[in-house]
């Protein structure tokens, strides 16, 4: 194998973020290998990437269903495992160069830890992790010398606009959201969306789970708190904008009153290959901005009645500590129930907010008691729910 090949752990290969990834290797040229796959339940998927990609590693995270699971389907050579320590296993191969964290949630929490703490590169989508732990994640990675390189469109876009001055520069990140398929919808028309309404993002294709989260706009939220741990900014220095278009993928404001853009269209395809192929830009699969047409951008700041969530990934990443992991929690859940039938739509935010406000804060709180409160958030969830 040659030196300069990168070893990659796709977790999550089966999910959106997954199969966009398998695409940038697969147009590599050789240069990523993809040497681990990972699935929950889609396991049919998981052989066909497999048959595909001829990984060193299988993992089938769902143990129940991985017991059903026939290996004959997969070809000779990748050794099947099954369970979540599965994901901590692969993720702390001598054998990976990067991770791919592309598992969606909380459930991305212990490999992402496992790789940063062997001093791993990690190719960041999984921003739950961060809500959660960023603080913690940013101490593991001063100590163990790993490194952390956004996927999320924003946070790519960020990292790439930073490189224009310095961190003391910094006057504003400025996140920009498409708003979702409701930023116009009349406010009392909010309360009898339907699951499928829910699910039809205008610009973006991503699975069930963010799509809900950009409908709500708990997603911006979220990216708040994990840009503000990423970047190691103050609270108070992220803005939101809505950029309906989804072309500017953020941008960073300096001292000067410069503004830096990253440019793109919205296809997920870009961010994960800069991070795969980091610090090296390459000719890939990506959509490109067609300058022969007329192309309108349109920034508007976010009605924050509308859009409640802001204020609540504002207050998590200004008060650090527990908070994210609370919100994290009661929001994932809530997102659930929502897709289960159990919850209106207009319910997640104001349970994400109630648990978050009813919990006992900690401001320097052990990882151990991070996983705790998540599973509290998510039984305050239930009672929610039931009530
Ligand atoms: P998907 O739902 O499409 O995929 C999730 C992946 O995680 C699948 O491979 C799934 O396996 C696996 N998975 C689900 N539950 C578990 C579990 N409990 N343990 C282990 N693996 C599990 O999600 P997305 O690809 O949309 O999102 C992945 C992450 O990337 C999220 O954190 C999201 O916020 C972030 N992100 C996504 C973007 C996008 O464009 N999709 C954009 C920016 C960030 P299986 O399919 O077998 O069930
Ligand atoms: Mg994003």
């Amino acid at each position: 194998m040659a030196d300069n090949v990168k070893r990659v752990a796709v977790m999550g290969s089966t999910g959106s973020i997954g199969v966009n990834a398998l695409e940038v290797i697969a147009a590599s040229e050789g240069r990523l290998q993809a040497v681990a796959l990972t699935a929950h339940s889609r396991l049919d998927e998981l052989a066909a990437q497999a048959k595909r990609f001829r990984p060193r590693w299988v993992v089938a995270s769902n143990a129940k269903v991985a017991a059903k699971f026939d290996r004959k389907l997969l070809p000779r050579g990748c050794e099947f495992l099954k369970g979540p320590d599965a994901l901590v296993e692969v993720a702390r191969q001598a054998d990976v160069d990067v991770v791919l964290a592309g598992i969606v949630g909380r459930a991305g929490l212990e490999s992402t830890w496992a790789a940063l703490d062997e001093g791993k590169t990690v190719a960041l989508a999984n921003k739950e992790t961060m809500v959660m732990a960023g603080e913690l994640v940013s101490e593991l990675i001063k100590k163990k010398g790993g490194r952390l390189l956004p996927v999320d469109s924003e946070h790519s876009a960020l990292f790439q606009a930073l490189s224009a001055g310095k961190t003391s520069e910094v006057a504003r990140l400025i996140l920009t959201a498409s708003g979702g398929p409701f930023k116009d919808l009349p406010l009392h028309e909010l309360q009898q969306i339907t699951v499928a309404e829910a699910l039809a993002h205008p610009t973006w294709d991503m699975g069930p789970k963010i799509t809900i989260d950009s409908a709500t706009m708990m997603n911006k939220a979220l990216e708040i708190v994990e840009a503000r741990w990423l970047f190691g900014v103050d609270a108070a220095k992220i803005a939101v904008v809505i950029h309906p278009q989804s072309v500017v993928h953020s941008l960073v404001e300096f001292i000067d009153g410069s503004v830096i853009a990253q440019m793109s269209p919205p296809d997920m395809r870009l961010p994960i290959q800069y991070a795969l192929h980091y610090p090296d830009r390459v000719n890939g699969v990506a959509k490109r901005i067609d300058w022969r047409q007329t192309l309108h951008l349109n920034f508007d700041p976010p009605d924050r009645d509308r859009f409640p969530a802001i204020a609540l990934g504002e207050e998590a990443a200004k008060v650090g500590g527990t908070a994210g992991a609370v919100l994290n929690a009661a929001n994932e859940a809530a997102v659930q129930s929502f897709l289960d039938g159990d919850l209106h739509f207009t319910e997640i935010v104001p349970a994400s907010r109630s648990i978050l406000k009813a919990h006992n804060h900690e401001s320097r709180p052990t990882l151990e008691q991070l996983v705790k409160l998540d599973k509290w958030a998510r039984q305050e969830v239930s009672r929610w729910v039931c009530a």
